[in-house]
């Protein structure tokens, strides 16, 4: 193990997101390698860390003054032992081809938990679509499609949304993949309804993460109702976590941005989160803003010089980082666990640094990592690409119950197989094991290619 991961190291040294995910999985899976002395000989574990391909592309686009830009496109096909490549994409200047490796990594053990036959890949771009004119995003995505249509394809690898890319940007993408194949496929996930998309698909990561919480805090005989929640983040996920939560009886006390937070101790009701699904997704303005229509809340910025975010500092019984990796730094690790927090279920992709899982774990907190708890939404994704197949759209009465169902046998799937193995209760090497174990014997079946 220490092998792989120190040559993995030596190859890529400054890849530290990847190194990070790659030596999370490696740690709990080693006692399914002492369990099968052939995957070894095999050398499964350099060859599912191992891209399949890795696509790196230029993307020069012209704003809206005649100005010149370029900017670095990315793809990275992982694995496709159980599926075509299927994993988001990524707009956001911190972007690199480390971050879109340790996301496509992760993706792999995500698809593979969902149940449905979807491999991991994962794609982006350092560009900033903050500020930008919607002029200036449609060229940018178009000039981003150019090259990356020619890689893709219903049957090969299938992009959707993440931190950037919302319903404006994969409309965009989609009508230039078109134009350039001359097809109309369902080649991206998270279409508008009008046009092949599924009903849903834009709840579903955040309400899966919630019915995985739920599930979680049914093994304890608990449910959310009259629960305080902390959520990060004001996007996609963040604002359909807090829908479920509120519907569920729970009480949603925070929700940020990069910039800082609100904290509304009268909790976020439906008609404030209305509030800021206007202005994040329609106006595109700041959580600051917030404050200004509701008083009674504060809104504390984000203060470079701590080594903490006071956000997980509040009181809280459930957490769910929504947000973006690394979120939860060691020391908000201490602090939610000093102040009693009993649930933690990711929506962002590994949000929480190893010293802050390690307390989780230790002090045997319901912690769910994000490759399990967020699948919902690539499941969902997964059941678009069904419909678009077929030609046809299910009600969403139809989508959000088979969400459930998926997300309720990921959690059985991730305690079986920690009861399996010995780590019973342990989420994250219940999701280690059991995505790994599928996708290595799809692997050893296919032989080596
Ligand atoms: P959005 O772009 O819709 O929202 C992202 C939110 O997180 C924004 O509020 C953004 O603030 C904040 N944020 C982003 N980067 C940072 C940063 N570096 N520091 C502080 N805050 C930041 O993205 P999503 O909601 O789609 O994604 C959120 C997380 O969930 C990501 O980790 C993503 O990988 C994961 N995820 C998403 C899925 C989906 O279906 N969308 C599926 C599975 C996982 P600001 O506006 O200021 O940038």
């Amino acid at each position: 193990m220490d092998e792989i991961l120190s040559v993995i190291k030596n190859k890529d040294p400054e890849q530290r997101e990847f190194h990070q995910a790659v030596d999370e999985v490696l740690e709990t899976v080693k006692p399914v390698l002492d369990k099968n002395p052939e995957y070894r000989k095999q050398a499964v574990l350099a060859r599912i860390t191992e891209p399949e391909r890795v696509i790196m592309f230029r993307v020069p686009w012209m704003d809206d003054d005649g100005q010149v830009h370029v900017n670095r496109g990315f793809r990275v096909e992982m694995n496709s032992a159980i599926g075509p490549y299927k994993g988001g994409l990524r707009f956001h200047p911190s972007v690199n081809l480390g971050i879109i490796k340790f996301l496509a990594f992760e993706q792999v053990f995500k698809n593979s938990l969902t149940t449905l036959a979807m491999g991991g890949g994962k794609g982006g771009s350092d560009f900033n679509p903050k500020g930008k004119s919607d002029a200036e995003v449609m060229r940018f995505c178009q000039a981003f499609m150019a090259e990356l249509f020619r890689h893709i394809g219903p049957n090969t690898d299938v992009p959707a949304g993440d931190i950037g890319v919302g319903a404006r940007e994969i409309g965009f993408l989609f009508g230039m993949y078109k134009k350039l194949s001359n097809e109309f496929t369902g080649v991206l996930t998270g279409k508008s309804l009008d046009w092949g998309g599924s009903l849903i698909r834009p709840e579903a990561t955040g309400y899966g993460t919630v019915y995985f919480g739920a599930e979680m805090l049914a093994t304890r005989g608990e449910t959310f109702a009259g629960k305080t929640c902390l959520v990060s983040g004001a996007g996609n996920v963040a604002q359909f976590t807090t829908e479920k939560l509120i519907e569920l009886g729970g009480r949603v006390l925070t929700l940020s941005d990069s910039s800082g937070y609100i904290y509304d101790e009268q909790g976020i009701d439906s008609e404030k989160l209305a509030f800021v699904q206007q202005l994040k997704n329609v106006r595109r303005g700041r959580m600051a803003e917030y404050v200004e229509t509701y008083p009674d809340a504060v809104y504390i910025p984000v203060d470079p010089t701590l080594d903490y975010n006071p956000l997980w500092a509040h009181k809280a019984d459930c957490a769910f980082p929504s947000a973006t990796q690394n979120e939860i730094g060691a020391k908000d690790g201490e602090n939610l666990v000093k102040n009693g927090i009993m649930l933690v279920s990711e929506g962002a992709n590994m949000p929480s640094v190893p010293e802050a899982v390690n307390l989780f774990i230790e002090h045997s907190l319901l912690y769910a990592p994000g490759k399990a708890a967020n699948a919902g939404g690539v499941a969902v994704s997964g059941l678009e690409m069904a419909q678009n197949s077929m030609r046809l759209a299910w009600p969403r009465e139809e989508v959000d119950a088979r969400l459930k169902q998926i997300m309720k046998s990921i959690h059985k799937t991730c305690l079986d197989a920690g009861e399996n193995y010995g780590v019973k209760g342990n989420y994250v090497a219940g999701a280690n094991i059991a995505g790994f174990v599928k996708v290595v014997h799809a692997m050893l079946d296919q032989g080596l290619v």
